[in-house]
């Protein structure tokens, strides 16, 4: 067989392959669910979004049973952040994850989501996967600050008081930690 035969033969294979990798998009039937935490939540009729790389790649909202579908073509993504918001309550990451099961994957996410913890039983963010600037958040009308002044005297107020969050919001909200890394809620 000629070289000029095999190429013939085998490049429809590659392109389909390039194809399939790249361009091939994902359709998600989703659930968000109610954790059984006290300040879980509510689901229906929450705005549920997905970013990748810094951009919002799909977004829609619940039906009244938390039920939502999600279709993006993904890229070069390094990650699928997905998060949920809606009027009284913050963002809040739900999920990251790296791929997807299939192209039509099933998934289901608990508002909030369950902390993960390391080995040391510290709760890690679920973006940077890291514990050392996770903060549990306080929900409370009278949000402690702590005043800092940098070395030009600006004076600077920052939420995080003796290794918590304040979130200066009357009303408790379902989010539970905060990482000062990524500037997320979870
Ligand atoms: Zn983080």
């Amino acid at each position: 067989m000629s070289l000029l035969k095999l190429l013939f033969i085998f490049t429809p294979g590659f392109l389909f392959n390039i194809y399939s990798s790249t361009t091939n998009p994902v359709y998600i039937s989703g659930k968000l669910i109610k954790s059984s935490s006290e300040d879980a939540g509510y689901v229906a009729h929450v705005i549920v979004f997905v970013k990748g790389a810094n951009k919002v790649l799909a977004r829609t909202i619940t039906d009244d049973k938390g039920k939502f579908e999600l279709s993006f073509t993904p890229a070069d993504e390094k990650s699928f952040d997905f998060y949920c918001t809606s009027v009284g309550i913050d963002t809040i990451l739900l999920a990251s994850v790296t791929s997807f099961e299939s192209d039509t994957p099933t998934m289901t996410f608990l508002l909030p989501a369950k902390p993960i913890k390391n080995k040391f039983g510290k709760v890690i963010c679920p973006l940077c996967r890291k514990s050392n600037k996770v903060y549990t958040i306080i929900y409370g009308d009278n949000p402690l600050v702590r005043i800092q002044i940098n070395e030009r005297g600006d004076t600077t107020y920052s939420p995080i008081v003796n290794g918590k969050y304040y979130s200066g919001s009357c009303a408790g909200g379902p989010a539970g930690y905060y990482c000062d890394r990524d500037k997320i809620k979870f």
